[in-house]
C-alpha cells in the first residue's frame, strides 16, 4: 500500500518533511500548500511538487505559479496531512480542516499535547501512535531528551532528571527573531520541557531549566540523571553508540562545538546540512565517583532536522504499520543514518 501523505505549513519543517515523504518507497507526497508566495515555494515548483493555496491564490499567481488547487483539494487525496505551520495553527486548522474531512493529522511541537492527545517519539513510544488519527510530534528539544533519556532508563532505570536546555535564539533563515546580544532566562520553574518530556516517557521524574542564546545552529542540553543502577563511562558510551538516532561526536576528531557539528554534517554531504541524530560528545560523558549512580552528559540538537524521521515512522504507525523497529530501520536507510 502506497500512503498518500500532504503537507501543510511549507517552512523549516514542512520542506524537510515533504523532502523525506518523497524519499519513502512506501509514500506518495501529493502536495504541499503555499501560505504565500516565496522562496520556499520557488523550490517546491521547481522539485515538481503540486501546490495547494490555503487563502487565496492571488499571491502565487502574479508570481507565475498555477496552484493545483486549495487546501480542500489537498485533503481529499490524502490519508495524512503533516501540519507545519507556526505554533497554534494546528489546533485551528484541526477543527477548520482535518475534523471536517476526517483525515488523519499529525502536528508539531509547538501545539500542545491535548490538541492530538498522543505526542510520539519513534524509538520511545511508536506503539501508541498506531492506528491514532491524530499524533504530535514533540519539539526538538523534547525529542532530544526522550532519546537519550529512554536509552538510558533501559539500560540502568532513572530515579530522577535534571537539564538544562541551552538553545539557539532562532533558526538560521530567521530575521525576526534573537536574542542578539544577551542570554536570556526562561523565567518559569520548571521550563515546559519537563512536563513535555512526560507526555512521552511517562512518570519519568524530571526538571528542567532553559536559557536562549545568540546562535542560530543547534541547541546543547546539559543533563545529570540520578540511576537506579551503578553505571560507568565506558558502558553508557557503548549505550549510545549503540542506540538509533543517537550519534557520539569526539573532541578528538575536533567536533568541540555546534559549528564544528554542522560543518561536519554539510561535508557528509547531508540534503540542507542536516544532523537529525541527537550528538552526545564523548568527553562530556561523565559519572561521580563517590556516588557512581549519578550520570553527567551533553547532547547537542539540530533543530530543524532532528523531528523529520519522527514524523515519517508516525506516518507509518498511523496507518496502521506495526513494525516499529522496521519503520525505523527503513527511515533511518533514507535518511542514511543509523
Ligand atoms: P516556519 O515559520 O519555518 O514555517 C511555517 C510555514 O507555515 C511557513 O511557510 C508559513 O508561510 C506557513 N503558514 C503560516 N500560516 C499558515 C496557515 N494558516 N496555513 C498554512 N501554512 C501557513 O515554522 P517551523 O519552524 O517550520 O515550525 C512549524 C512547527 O514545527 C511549529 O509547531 C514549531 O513549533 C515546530 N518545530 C519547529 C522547529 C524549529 O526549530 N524550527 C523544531 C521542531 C518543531
Amino acid at each position: 500500500m502506497t500512503i498518500k501523505v500532504g503537507i501543510n505549513g511549507y517552512g523549516t519543517i514542512g520542506k524537510r518533511v515533504a523532502d523525506a515523504v518523497a524519499m519513502q518507497k512506501d509514500m506518495k507526497l501529493v502536495g504541499v500548500t503555499a501560505h504565500s508566495y516565496s522562496f520556499n515555494t520557488e523550490v517546491a515548483k521547481q522539485k515538481g511538487y503540486k501546490i495547494f493555496t490555503v487563502n487565496s491564490d492571488n499571491d502565487l499567481k502574479l508570481n507565475s505559479i498555477k496552484p493545483d488547487g486549495d487546501i480542500n483539494n489537498l485533503l481529499e487525496e490524502v490519508d495524512v496531512i503533516v501540519d507545519a505551520t507556526p505554533k497554534k495553527i494546528g489546533k485551528e486548522n484541526l477543527d477548520k480542516y482535518y475534523k471536517v474531512k476526517k483525515v488523519k493529522a499529525i502536528f508539531q511541537g509547538g501545539e500542545k499535547h491535548e490538541v492530538a492527545g498522543t505526542s510520539f517519539v519513534a524509538q520511545c513510544n511508536y506503539d501508541e501512535a498506531i492506528n491514532k488519527d491524530y499524533v504530535r510530534i514533540v519539539s526538538c528539544n523534547t525529542n532530544g531528551l526522550c532519546r537519550t533519556l529512554h536509552a538510558v532508563d533501559k539500560a540502568y532505570g532513572i530515579s530522577s532528571v535534571h537539564a538544562t536546555m541551552i538553545r539557539r535564539g532562532a533558526d538560521p533563515w530567521d530575521i525576526y527573531h534573537g536574542p542578539i546580544n544577551a542570554i536570556v532566562p526562561v523565567l518559569e520553574m520548571p521550563s515546559h520541557h519537563g512536563p513535555d518530556v512526560q507526555t512521552v516517557l511517562h512518570g519519568m521524574e524530571i526538571f528542567t531549566t532553559a536559557l536562549s542564546v545568540p546562535s542560530t545552529l543547534m541547541h546543547i542540553h546539559t543533563v545529570t540523571v540520578d540511576l537506579k543502577k551503578r553505571a560507568n563511562v565506558d558502558d553508557v558510551l557503548e549505550l549510545f553508540n549503540n542506540s538509533t538516532r543517537i550519534r557520539v561526536v569526539r573532541n578528538a576528531e575536533n567536533l568541540r562545538s555546534t559549528a564544528e557539528i554542522m560543518e561536519f554534517a554539510r561535508d557528509m554531504g547531508r540534503l540542507r546540512g542536516d544532523m537529525p541524530e541527537i550528538c552526545v560528545w564523548k568527553e562530556a560523558i561523565g559519572v561521580i565517583s563517590n556516588a557512581y549512580n549519578k550520570l553527567l552528559y551533553m547532547q547537542a540538537i539540530h533543530q530543524e532536522s532532528n523531528v523529520i524521521p519522527e514524523n515519517i515512522d508516525c506516518i507509518r504507525a498511523m496507518m496502521g504499520f506495526k513494525d516499529a523497529q522496521k519503520s525505523i530501520e527503513m527511515t533511518n536507510k533514507s535518511f542514511g543514518i543509523k
